[in-house]
């Protein structure tokens, strides 16, 4: 035991199946502490704490408790939406890893970054998790293609099992960088490959759209997130599996999930054995290719009609899709997709998008589509959004434009049967999961010399839908209060 460390409790069990106790889990961290304190240096940790094991409470901690002796180094960062500091506690040295340990904390949570630069990660990190229906293997399917990516764009990466259910994907920098650069560019990789993979990847946290496919989180790249350290215990299961990294070649050969499963005694082993398969996340100097979200959008923007969208969002703010690309359905083919968003923005309104010419021409309609004959409804023409906003429903954060809640609330097709966007009407088919039938949408010259934009139900009366179907996505079934509460596409609106 270090010298100024004095283990209390040791027999304390932390997880009783496996009869781990709190003397095992100091012994693991004393003994992996030489290939665990380099990923450790210089970052500051959060801390989660299981003062009674693993089915007792545990708490994250980020300020280094009051009691934390003067030996202890901490490093102070001011708090976002406080006045003051978090007193984060950084691990140099192995005495001090084994007092977080004797502390309870199982599990070591570190910054992509080093004090005292805490605005410059030194690497990128893709967190993999599996939705219901899908395993460790389906991560290790989506790490592949993660992978050979970025080796198109001239960048290794490193892969480790984190213990709980996923798999993480480093990319070494080490190289001056910074968040705004780290953000965007994990953000624009995970679009792409979502825009490839739609069957495997998705980038939105919502739980429903993850059946069956792999969420990559790319929104760990920013200044507040911590990610599970290499090489640091989970408690995420009745056993202590470890955060442990594996080489491409392992993660290839694993035929069952439960192979990519490592006891702490089992990562002392991999240890000895092969050494620290992460020493050259961080060794290896590697910088992003410059102006890569621009260049990944440039490439796939038809006539620079986008340039509206870009030019009003940060896309370092906000969830919405970057302009990618997304295949556009056949050339010549009759069938276009459509979307209707409901949006509660300063004031509620629905936005009618058609598939045109490989983006999304788009309408507010304030009140929606009417349902009925003879009711003609003012619809506001908007700048082109983005193919891939088709599916987008989340959380625009606030001060950031349309900020508010967006629903994804018709999905379908649509045919023009008569005119065409140039002549300004268009007589069209709809074959939505809600909206079904015909309307005219055509323009008007208003009385102040503006054109206005009208939409009108033509051909027989639609049913009214019923006050659930008003209120549910047909991409979740969420409503728009289920939706805002998931914040699920607000994640750098820092939500606590
Ligand atoms: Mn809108």
């Amino acid at each position: 035991m270090p010298p100024r460390v004095n283990l209390t409790h040791p027999d304390k069990v932390f997880f009783p199946r496996a009869k781990f106790t709190k003397g095992d889990l100091v012994r693991y961290y004393v003994e992996a502490a030489p290939c665990l304190l380099p990923h450790l240096r210089g970052r500051p940790v959060t801390l989660l704490r299981f003062p009674d094991g693993i089915r007792g409470g545990s708490f994250y901690e980020k300020n280094a408790p009051r009691f934390t002796p003067d030996w202890i180094k901490t490093f102070p960062v001011p708090r976002r939406h406080h006045e003051g500091n978090v007193e984060y506690i950084v691990i140099n040295d192995a005495e001090t890893l084994a007092w977080c340990a004797n502390l309870a904390a199982i599990e070591l949570h570190a910054f992509l970054h080093r004090v005292p630069r805490i605005d410059s990660p030194t690497a990128v990190a893709f967190d993999l998790d599996p939705g219901p229906g899908m395993d460790l293997l389906g991560c290790a399917a989506v790490a592949f293609q993660l992978k050979e990516l970025l080796g198109r764009l001239g960048l290794e990466a490193w892969p480790k099992v984190t213990g709980s259910k996923g798999l993480q994907v480093y990319v070494p920098l080490n190289t001056p960088s910074s968040y705004e650069a780290t953000g965007p560019f994990a953000h624009a990789v995970a679009d792409l490959l979502e825009r490839r993979h739609p069957d495997l990847v998705v980038t939105t946290m919502a739980k429903a759209a993850r059946q069956r496919r792999i969420f990559i989180d790319w929104s760990q790249n920013a200044a507040s997130k911590t990610t599970i350290c290499a090489y640091s215990v989970r408690a995420k299961h009745e056993e202590p599996f470890v955060a442990c990294p594996v080489s491409w070649e392992q993660l290839k050969k694993a035929k069952k999930a439960e192979t990519l499963f490592f006891s702490p005694e089992q990562a002392l082993r991999r240890i000895a054995r092969l050494g620290d398969l992460f020493a050259p996340v961080l060794a290896l100097k590697q910088k992003l290719p410059a102006d890569f979200v621009r260049k990944v959008a440039a490439a796939a923007e038809p006539a620079g009609s986008l340039r509206a969208y870009r030019k009003k969002r940060d896309f370092q703010q906000t969830a919405e899709p970057a302009p990618g690309r997304v295949a556009a359905s056949g050339k010549g083919k009759k069938e276009r997709r459509f979307v209707v968003q409901k949006h509660a923005a300063s004031h509620l309104h629905y936005d009618f998008r058609l598939e045109m010419g490989g983006t999304l021409k788009s309408w507010a309609v304030p009140k929606g589509l009417p349902t009925e004959r003879g009711v003609k409804r003012s619809a506001f023409a908007v700048e082109d959004h983005p193919l891939n906003y088709l599916r987008f429903e989340g959380v625009i954060p606030q001060g950031q434009y349309g900020g508010g809640t967006v629903m994804v609330w018709d999905l379908g097709t649509y045919r023009v049967l008569k005119g065409s966007y140039g002549e300004g009407s268009l007589h069209l088919l709809l074959q939505g999961r809600k909206l079904k039938g015909e309307w005219h949408l055509f323009k008007i010259r208003s009385r102040d010399g503006k054109d206005v934009w009208l939409v009108a139900r033509s051909g027989a009366r639609m049913k009214p839908l019923t006050p659930r179907q008003e209120d549910s996505s047909v991409l979740t079934r969420r409503s728009m209060a289920r939706i805002a509460r998931d914040r699920d596409a607000a994640w750098n609106s820092r939500r606590r």
